[in-house]
């Protein structure tokens, strides 16, 4: 395992730019969109023009080729001024462009992968069913086969940019007996193909700016060019994909535990009770020293999977199992961890603010709500449990 933390002057230049524009673009329209419950299609169409949803995509296919770490640099700085844009950004790059990636041939890359990472066309990507989610290889979607081609029926939920999105990847059976071991096959659907339709939108406790939306396939005739990788081997794809959300999700967590950090310091700072800024007490004191911790610790934590994951590259096949294993662990370490920080760091924040921070429409009563998500969605934290728990048995340590 190597460890090297610093970041290149291109990627602090990176860092500063994204701030700036968070800032400028951001901050000010989030109180609205999230009290009109808004996807924030204006800041997505500028963030687009930015080249902020093809970050870690190689030039060649049209992105910023600034690596993972490139990404987690934006995931952190966006997640710092607002969740529902972090969300809306990692469905489309970590779970939409991935699979294409990782897994798309020369033509698929051309036709789907080079628009998307440019930020002309929005991804979503669909795993989730009514009676499939931490089991996820249960799904019952299914793809029939059908010439040379395929027949797609069953209803997908919680799709995230799904009411938005051009293109999702569906993940669908193509044999139920053999579940994720080799009856899952992952495609590329279009908005608007026949038989594609979106179902209801929920209304949700935060992410305001996001939809979760039902998708209803209704023998959706898919030609063999919208298979990414080989039938049946779709569960490998949604897994590469999961493993580079749940990083970036980490990466917008740290944002989110930063700003709510900073947010507390100035408030204690400014806030007179008995006579002394309430920043004086011990009991805050020690408050704001166990967030700045896990804010610390979390950092490196994050940019080290990142690091990790730039240097595995991203065709699978290269990877050696150990290094497939370690990378999904990691992931899955970095997910459950920057999630719970996330809420606790946000849980203090909200209780050195005192009752202004329970006020509808305050950043943090905003981020309390925004970060539960973080702890169910990408996997529970019992499946990410579980996924470290499985290698930690299996090699011992
Ligand atoms: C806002 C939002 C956005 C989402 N976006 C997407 C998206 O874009 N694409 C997508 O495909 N999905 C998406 N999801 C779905 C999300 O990933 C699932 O909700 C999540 O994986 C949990 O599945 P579930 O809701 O069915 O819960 P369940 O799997 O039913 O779990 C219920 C509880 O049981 C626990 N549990 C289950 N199995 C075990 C076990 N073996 N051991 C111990 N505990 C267990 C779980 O941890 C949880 O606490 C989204 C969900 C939400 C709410």
């Amino acid at each position: 395992m190597g460890i090297e933390f610093s970041f290149s002057a291109d990627q602090e230049a990176f860092r500063s730019a994204v701030r700036a524009f968070a800032d400028r673009e951001i901050a000010p329209i989030v109180g609205a969109m999230d009290e009109r419950e808004e996807f924030p299609a204006h800041t997505v169409a500028k963030m687009q023009k930015e080249g902020y949803f093809g970050v870690p995509i190689p030039e060649e296919f049209g992105g910023l080729g600034l690596g993972k770490v490139g990404y987690a640099i934006l995931l952190e700085e966006i997640g710092r001024v607002d969740a529902s844009h972090a969300a809306i950004l990692g469905a489309h790059t970590s779970l939409g462009l991935t699979p294409l990636l990782s897994y798309g041939t020369a033509e698929q890359r051309k036709r789907w992968l080079t628009p998307a990472a440019r930020g002309e066309k929005l991804l979503a990507f669909s795993l989730t069913e009514p009676g499939s989610g931490s089991d996820s290889g249960a799904l019952r979607t299914a793809a029939e086969r059908s010439g040379e081609g395929w027949t797609l029926t069953g209803n997908k939920i919680y799709v995230t940019n799904g009411k938005e999105a051009d293109h999702v990847v569906v993940l669908a059976s193509n044999d139920p007996a053999l579940g994720p071991k080799g009856g899952v096959t992952a495609f590329l659907l279009d908005r608007g193909m026949p038989g594609f339709s979106i179902g209801r939108c929920e209304k949700k406790m935060g992410l305001h700016g996001t939809s979760t939306a039902e998708l209803l396939l209704d023998h959706v005739a898919a030609g063999p060019e919208r298979v990414l990788g080989t039938p049946g081997r779709g569960f490998h794809v949604a897994m590469t994909a999961l493993d580079v959300g749940r990083v970036s999700l980490a990466a917008g967590s740290l944002g989110a535990m930063q700003s709510s950090l900073e947010a507390s310091v100035a408030f204690a700072k400014q806030r007179t009770q008995f006579g002394h800024a309430i920043a004086e007490y011990e009991a805050i004191q020690f408050k704001l020293a166990d967030m700045a911790m896990k804010v610390h610790a979390l950092r490196f934590m994050v940019y080290h999977a990142a690091q990790e994951q730039d240097r595995m590259g991203s065709d699978p096949a290269a990877w050696s199992t150990s290094d497939r294993e370690a990378k999904t662990r990691a992931a899955a370490t970095v997910k459950c961890l920057a999630s719970e920080w996330a809420s606790d760091v946000i849980d203090e924040a909200l209780q050195i603010h005192g009752g202004i921070g329970y006020i509808r429409g305050t950043p943090i009563e905003r981020a309390y709500r925004d970060a539960r998500i973080s702890e169910i969605f990408e996997g529970t934290n019992e499946i990410q449990r579980l996924v470290v728990a499985r290698d930690l048995i299996e090699r011992g340590r």
